[in-house]
């Protein structure tokens, strides 16, 4: 079995067209492309070319030969699926597919709001037409979304993806006006005036709420909070994150839910050498939590956790790095692959003392969060077993009555993320989501990602996202509907107009802009060997990403701790 597709897969099907034999799947249009947790390689077709490692754009597809211990049980699965899939249609698919050219003709200017993975793949599908330009407009001077600011830390593979995105950055065409919050310093009216589409991929940053007793009290925060917080995300970074209790309990045992397990229980030396916030770090490294007990309301078959994030923590497990206690609540465990792993893991021998827990419980629904005498601190979870019934077709966890105090002073409500309204959009309160057609909101404006589909899929599941508002977006330019009825030059004119009223009043930083933040950050990184050191603080990212000039790489090495290991590698590069 040559190649094999590894954890870090984001998903977006690169590697698919790439195939000569056709033999990785769930490709786009099949069956359960949007729902996979991954690719897979047919043990039995490939050929072991490699095309699909080199389109691979977060390193995921690697052969078999050069699988690393953590990575082995990746072969097993990738196998496993085509015994259940088989696909037996080995006809190749394109390996350039055909490329739709736009009868309209341009040029067309389209204003991409929001710079996260659903909206740089909308700008890579508009720059494929050499008629089209694109600003990308972000609230925060970075961009990247979530791929910065929610993947976890020590996940650095799946990362790599901003590869891709400088990629897409570096075409002809591609702009940004980042640290611009459309909304408030410019508004729908304003951008339909000046661009002749307007997409919206905005995310779903809010977190859904448990709604049981005590879940405001300090030490209950949402799990959208905490992992910008770890992450640097400026508006979580002052989040007061209290590590001084033994047992955390995380509520909801979604992949979400497993990083923020890891990132509590990892040891601190590892994520120093990731790009966790620096603050955050500091906060973790004096933490006392020994224990997160991650809890499922439904059973081991419905964990919302998908297989390759479970094979990750397995392995820290063999590497007796974490000790992992699943604890089904009397379920016995069934042959899905998911099942599977549990069962693995639950085999294991206990490792030394002193290792760290996370605990997969499951049929376990909270009901109250338990507050101090005077009611301001968590001092506990109160919670309740369930048991299974099918309504309607689907697994659902009933009350029993059988409830438990589980002392922690820090719950993460990690239940999913919720969109909200957007100005000048319409909304559904019931999905989260802005209501479209095949992302079309109305003629000129569209949506992508999450504020469409909801939080749902991976990095890679952009890809097919955008694909699809791209293909109705040019079906109206193509009819020359656009997002308003002023006439190409005029718009131009105003497009500049905005451009620079947006560089004088609100600070918007262009791509070099945010080429010098980056350069800045990742040399940071290299003096502490680390990936990047993110610059926190929003002033002094301003600053750097203007060409002002900070500190100096030296000064930061001496001001940092480990300054005096960091010194002395630069000096051994000297000598
Ligand atoms: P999620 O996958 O939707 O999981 C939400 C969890 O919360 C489920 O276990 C759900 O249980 C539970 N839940 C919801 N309401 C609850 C309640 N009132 N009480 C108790 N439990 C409740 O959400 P997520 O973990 O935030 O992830 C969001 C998306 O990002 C997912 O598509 C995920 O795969 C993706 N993601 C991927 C990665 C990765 O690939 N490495 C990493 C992070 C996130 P029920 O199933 O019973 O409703």
């Amino acid at each position: 079995m040559p190649y094999v597709v590894t954890q870090s897969c984001c998903a977006d099907a690169s590697c698919v067209v790439a195939c000569p034999v056709n033999c990785l799947h769930p490709a786009p249009g099949e069956p359960g492309f949007a729902e996979a947790e991954m690719l897979y390689v047919d043990p039995d077709s490939c050929v072991d070319c490699g095309a699909c490692a080199t389109a691979c754009p977060v390193d995921a597809v690697v052969p078999h030969t050069a699988l690393t211990p953590d990575q082995e049980p990746f072969r097993q699965l990738n196998a496993d699926y085509f015994a259940v899939f088989p696909h037996r249609d080995r006809t190749p698919l394109a390996v350039v597919p055909r490329q739709r050219r736009l009868r309209a003709s341009g040029p067309f200017a389209v204003a991409v709001v929001g710079a996260g993975p659903a909206g740089l793949q909308v700008a890579d599908e508009l720059l494929r037409h050499p008629e089209v330009t694109v600003d990308v407009l972000d609230r925060l001077p970075t961009p990247y979304g979530l791929v910065r600011s929610g993947v976890a830390p020590d996940h650095q593979a799946t990362k790599q993806v901003e590869r891709l995105f400088a990629m897409i950055e570096d075409q002809p065409g591609f702009g940004y006006l980042l640290g611009v919050e459309v909304g408030r310093d410019v508004r729908l009216a304003e951008l339909a005036g000046a661009y002749d589409a307007v997409v919206y991929a905005v995310g779903a940053s809010a977190d859904r709420r448990l709604d049981v007793p005590g879940e405001d009290l300090a030490g209950s925060v949402a799990a959208t909070d905490l992992v910008g917080w770890y992450n640097g995300h400026p508006d979580r970074r002052a989040l007061a994150v209290d590590l001084s209790h033994e047992r955390a309990v995380v509520v909801g045992n979604g992949n979400v839910a497993l990083d923020v397990a890891r990132v509590l229980t990892l040891d601190p030396a590892v994520l120093a050498g990731t790009d966790v916030s620096t603050e955050a770090l500091a906060v973790l490294r004096t933490g006392g939590v020994r224990e997160v007990v991650v809890l499922g309301r439904r059973g081991p078959a419905q964990a919302a956790f998908t297989v390759p994030e479970l094979v990750g923590l397995r392995g820290l497990a063999e590497a007796g790095r974490l000790e992992v206690v699943v604890d089904t609540g009397g379920e016995a465990l069934g042959t899905t692959p998911r099942e599977r792993v549990l069962a693995e893991i639950a085999a294991l021998p206990r490792p030394a003392a002193g290792t760290p827990r996370v605990v997969l419980r499951f049929l376990t629904r909270p009901v109250e969060v338990l507050g101090d005498a005077a009611g301001e601190r968590v001092t506990g979870l109160r919670v309740e077993r369930t048991r299974l019934v099918e309504v309607d077709g689907r697994v659902t966890a009933v009350a029993t009555g059988l409830t438990e105090d589980l002392a922690t002073g820090l719950v993460v409500r990690s239940v999913g993320y919720r969109g909200h309204p957007v100005t000048d959009l319409p909304y559904d309160d019931v999905t989260g989501t802005v209501p479209h057609e095949r992302g079309r909101v109305r003629t000129g404006v569209y949506v992508a990602g999450w504020v469409k589909r909801g939080p749902t899929g991976f990095i890679g599941t952009n890809k097919t996202d955008a694909q699809e508002t791209v293909e109705v977006l040019l079906d109206d330019l193509d009819v020359g509907h656009r997002a308003d009825a002023v006439d190409g030059p005029a718009a131009r004119a105003r497009r500049t107009d905005l451009r620079r009223r947006l560089r004088r009043e609100s600070g918007a930083l262009d791509l070099a802009a945010w080429r010098r933040l980056d350069a800045e950050e990742r040399r940071r990184g290299e003096v502490l060997g680390r990936p990047r050191v993110k610059v926190l603080d929003p002033g002094e990212a301003a600053a750097i990403a203007r060409g002002g000039r900070d500190r100096s790489l030296r000064d930061y090495a001496v001001r940092t701790p480990g300054a005096v290991v960091a010194r002395g590698r630069r000096a051994a590069r000297r000598g």
